[in-house]
């Protein structure tokens, strides 16, 4: 198997710290083992991502010495290509049409209910059937279905990150607490949710090895959990440490005081920038 990785920002900020961490690790690891590294732009929230910021970081990366093997996937242009997929969930009857906002999601959730993260969906238009579908409505999935239908199944994914090393095994209860019915599509338009889209783009340019920060890696059972719905190859996942600035927070996505940029004009090399994360 040739190793094949990315690097898969949102251009919806500055590159940061972090960032080049993150870029610069994947592509290491796809050096040292003769593979590939790719270059994919998670642009599909058309509202808040932008061309200067698509700009901005392939220069930052061009600058760091990082080089890409193919040419540089935009999901923005291909956002059609992701309906099949909703369409093949709907005929496994594993979609709901759902006119939930955010606030009557939290009235519903506003008696806690133990063991029960808040994020996850009470279920309030579970019942309805797809015939009911409204212009307005999100596409949600009907996740004990789903799980149901993955009965028997030994569902797993191999991680080689030091934090999480082994096989992982997917737990249907964990997932129905933890994860429960996601948004796959959004209000009003045919837009997927970026953790799918991600995940068939990974499929999609025959990823090997998924490399990214540990703060996604709560994302992977669900990931692993659709692209097994769907038949689709499931990547070997490594999830790095994060760089935090000094009070131990992860660096955020407007982190403008570490961003490469203003490393850049302060003179700094990039040689510099790798020994700031740890890689000098
Ligand atoms: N686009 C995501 C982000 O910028 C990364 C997704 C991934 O690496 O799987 O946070």
């Amino acid at each position: 198997m040739t190793f094949r990785t990315r690097f898969a920002p949102s251009p919806t900020g500055p590159l940061h710290l972090g960032h080049a961490y993150s870029a610069i690790i994947a592509h290491d690891m796809a050096r040292a083992a003769g593979g590939a590294f790719l270059l994919r732009m998670e642009d599909t929230d058309l509202q808040r991502s932008k061309p200067e910021w698509d700009a901005a970081i392939i220069e930052d990366l061009t600058w760091l010495g990082l080089r890409w093997d193919e040419p540089i996937l935009r999901q923005s242009e291909h956002l059609n290509d992701y309906n099949k997929y909703l369409k093949a969930f709907e005929s496994m009857g594993f979609l709901y049409p759902c006119s939930c906002s955010r606030g009557d999601i939290r009235a519903a959730l506003s008696a806690p209910q133990e063991g029960v993260s808040h994020d996850v969906y009470p279920g309030t238009c579970k019942n309805r059937p797809m015939s009911d579908r409204k212009p307005g409505d999100a596409l949600r999935l009907h996740l004990d279905r789903a799980l149901s239908r993955l009965k028997g199944q030994n569902v797993t994914f191999e991680e080689t990150g030091a934090a999480h090393k082994g096989t992982h095994h997917l737990d249907p209860e964990r997932a129905l607490q933890e994860i429960g019915d996601v948004v796959l599509s959004r209000k009003g338009e045919e837009i997927i949710a970026y953790f799918l889209a991600s995940a068939l783009d990974d499929v999609h340019q025959e990823i090997t090895h998924v490399v990214r920060g540990e703060d996604l890696f709560d994302f992977t059972q669900l990931q692993v959990l659709l692209l097994t719905l769907l038949e689709l190859p499931v990547p070997i996942y490594h999830h790095h440490r994060l760089i935090r600035d000094e009070a131990g927070k992860r660096l955020a996505k407007r982190d403008d005081a570490r961003a490469i940029a203003k490393y850049r004009a302060e003179g700094a090399t990039p040689q510099d920038i790798r020994r700031m994360v740890g890689l000098g």
